[in-house]
């Protein structure tokens, strides 16, 4: 396979580097590094970002402190969001979340960035083309749909405030939390309304 540089970024490399070399003082596991990430897929993960979605959803004061201020995530008994700015999607007006410099992201509420968002070409597609890319992820806007791209950085990290599916009004804020996906909240998709009653669950 040819070399690419982009499949390895400089920061990847140095990062393994330091790692093994860590591994090979006896500073460091790879147990404990493997227990790290775990813990960030499984009790980070996006679920805290779907809770912070779906209390929005239903209680319109705190959707506008959210709007106002990502602090206000605390109330949630959530940390990291003062440099968190999040901005709502509606039927005018779509917001989706880049990196173009690395790999910024609100991992305190979203977990761990998946692969393509630290990608070459998303990062910086994002910025030239989001409508072709949102078309590639299967979302397809109207040209009347004004769309915001929002580049991350160390300061200030964004979340999209997905729009509510229709159909959805019965759902308690569980339920509600449960349909919230992680594309939704970097802003590369909608949230999808819940299957019919009766049919099974894919
Ligand atoms: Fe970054």
């Amino acid at each position: 396979m040819k070399y690419d540089p982009e499949q390895e970024p400089y920061v990847a490399l140095r990062t393994k580097a330091l790692e093994s070399l860590l591994i090979e003082k006896g500073l460091l596991s790879a147990e404990a590094v493997d227990e790290r990430i775990s813990e960030y897929e499984r009790d980070i993960g996006p679920l805290k970002g779907a809770k912070v979605v779906a209390r929005a959803w239903i209680d319109p004061a705190f959707k506008a402190r959210l709007l106002a201020s990502g602090a206000a995530i605390a109330e949630l008994g959530l940390p990291g969001g003062g440099n968190l700015v999040v901005v709502e999607n509606t039927p005018t007006h779509h917001h989706m979340v880049v990196c173009t410099l690395c790999s910024c992201y609100p991992w305190t509420v979203l977990g761990l960035p998946p692969t393509w968002y630290k990608s070459f070409a998303y990062r910086s597609r994002a910025v030239r083309e989001p409508r072709a890319v949102l078309r590639e992820f299967g979302l397809e806007l109207d040209e009347a749909v004004a769309v915001h791209v929002w580049d991350s950085s160390a300061e200030m990290r964004y979340m999209v405030l997905p729009e509510r599916p229709a159909g959805t009004e019965g759902l308690t804020e569980e339920e509600l939390a449960a349909l919230v996906t992680r594309d939704a909240m970097i802003g590369v998709a909608r949230v999808a309304a819940p299957a019919p009653s009766g049919a099974a669950a894919g």
